[in-house]
């Protein structure tokens, strides 16, 4: 079922930064994300909004359209979502359409972040479906592979059109250090 188990959390998470580190060498923004069942992971995949000109691309969202396909179902209860960066509300309002039970996930987003930095969708109970969050699992590597990444688009680049993200970067690795 849902049981939380703070290894596995960081194993799972381990495999979900595994996907986020593909996704950066392939320059996407590196986000990685699995979903599991019990033992069984599902589907795991990352970012490919670039690769697939999709700016629904989202490793959460590709991956509850590959484990809808193996569980030939739309609902996908009982399951967990692993992801290294907290969701935006597109991908939020994903996992709440396919009753996702649990979200696990690594560093806050603060541009976007759909469950407490930018938005709080789950608050109040809004939706019907309760999917409960943990937060914070690995996130200074988490951290660390957006912040990278950013760094090293920006110096490739030479220019200052990532400059903002990066230094968004900067301030929640300072945020997450508090
Ligand atoms: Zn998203």
């Amino acid at each position: 079922m849902t049981m939380i188990d703070k290894d596995s959390d960081e194993r799972y998470m381990r495999m979900a930064l595994e996907e986020a580190e593909q996704a950066g060498r392939r320059g996407e923004v590196p986000v990685g994300a699995l979903l599991i069942r019990g033992e069984r992971v599902l589907a795991r995949d990352h970012n490919r909004c670039i690769e697939l000109n999709d700016p629904t691309a989202h490793a959460e969202v590709l991956v509850l359209r590959k484990a809808g396909e193996i569980l030939r179902n739309y609902r996908l209860n009982d399951t967990v979502m692993y992801v290294t960066v907290e969701p935006c509300p597109m991908c939020i309002s994903a996992m709440v359409h396919g009753r996702v039970s649990r979200l696990v996930f690594g560093a806050p987003e603060p541009k976007f972040g759909a469950v407490d930095s930018k938005f709080q969708l789950l608050k109040d109970n809004g939706f019907n479906h309760q999917m409960k969050v943990h937060r914070g699992v690995l996130e200074k590597k988490c951290i660390e592979i957006l912040k990278v990444f950013f760094e090293e688009r920006r110096l490739k680049q030479g220019s200052s059109e990532f400059g903002v993200a990066s230094s968004e970067i900067r301030s929640i690795k300072v945020k997450a250090q508090s």
